[in-house]
């Protein structure tokens, strides 16, 4: 289509699955080149390679997002490659959903590692090179669930709440740079995120509440929206969810 999104160099992490994925398709489609991250190499080599053969622009690196320096890498190599980074977009995430009582430390420190430290190593990557360019665009994934918590939530919530504040911190800072900063935050969208839950009753029941899921189409649209507004347009936060959602 339109505007301001058409040969824009867009670094994607967890673009392996899920919204990753669905957002990569949709930007590639609508002329952006794309360059993906994950740690499933084979999953983001496959897409790229699809990609590309349909005439779209693409490039994937293996990419652990709780190592700050793979994060610079993936960030390093799109710049080499394509000549800049018009946007990044900090969605890995994980949900491993468990009430405190149960003490599963592991996983709250995977979901801060991945969610929170994640999204500041992209943030470095990316914030050099965008200040200098005097434009850009960062835009991180929170959650429905970053705005209220629930049993089961708790550390999932801290994380995501904490994504809101970094990214209105941010927005604040950049301002003299010309980088525009977006947070989305998606009720149930239909992923695989729920496989990330290691209790399986608490697994069950978030599978119950995903039966009314919406498509990842509807999370690529959003971010579409938010990159095609002219560059003295700032779409800074989107909240959206399943029509049936609490
Ligand atoms: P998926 O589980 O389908 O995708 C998660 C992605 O994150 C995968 O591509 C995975 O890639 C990547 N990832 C996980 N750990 C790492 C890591 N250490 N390094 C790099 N990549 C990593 O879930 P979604 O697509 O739903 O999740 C995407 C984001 O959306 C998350 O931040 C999630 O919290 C958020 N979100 C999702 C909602 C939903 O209902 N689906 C609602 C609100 C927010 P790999 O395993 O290959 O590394």
């Amino acid at each position: 289509t339109s505007n301001n999104l058409a040969g824009k160099v867009v670094v994607i992490t967890g673009a392996s699955s899920g919204l990753g994925e669905a957002t990569a398709r949709h930007l590639s489609a609508e002329g952006a080149t794309v360059v993906l991250g994950a740690r499933r190499t084979e999953r983001i080599q496959a897409l790229a390679d699809e990609l590309n053969g349909g005439g779209g622009k693409a490039f994937a690196l293996q990419t652990d997002v709780t190592d700050a320096n793979q994060v610079k890498h993936l960030v390093d190599t799109a710049v080499q490659t394509y000549g800049r980074i018009d946007v990044l977009i900090n969605n890995a995430g994980l949900m491993p959903h468990s009430p405190l009582e149960r003490l599963k430390i592991d996983d709250w420190n995977r979901t801060i590692d991945v969610n929170l430290k994640g999204v500041l190593y992209g943030i470095a990557a990316a914030l050099p090179y965008m200040k200098q360019q005097h434009a850009g665009h960062i835009i991180n994934v929170s959650s429905v669930g970053g705005h209220k918590v629930r049993p089961g939530s708790a550390v999932y919530a801290a994380t995501k709440a904490a994504v809101l504040m970094i990214s209105e911190g941010l927005r604040q800072e950049v301002k003299p740079y010309h980088i525009r900063t977006t947070v989305l935050s998606p009720g149930a969208i239909a992923t695989e995120l729920p496989n990330s839950i290691t209790e399986p009753d608490i697994a069950a029941n978030v599978r119950k509440l995903y039966e009314a899921a919406i498509p990842a189409d509807s999370f690529a649209r959003a971010v579409a929206f938010a990159i095609c507004q002219p560059d003295d347009v700032d779409i800074n936060e989107i909240v959206f969810r399943p029509t049936s959602q609490e």
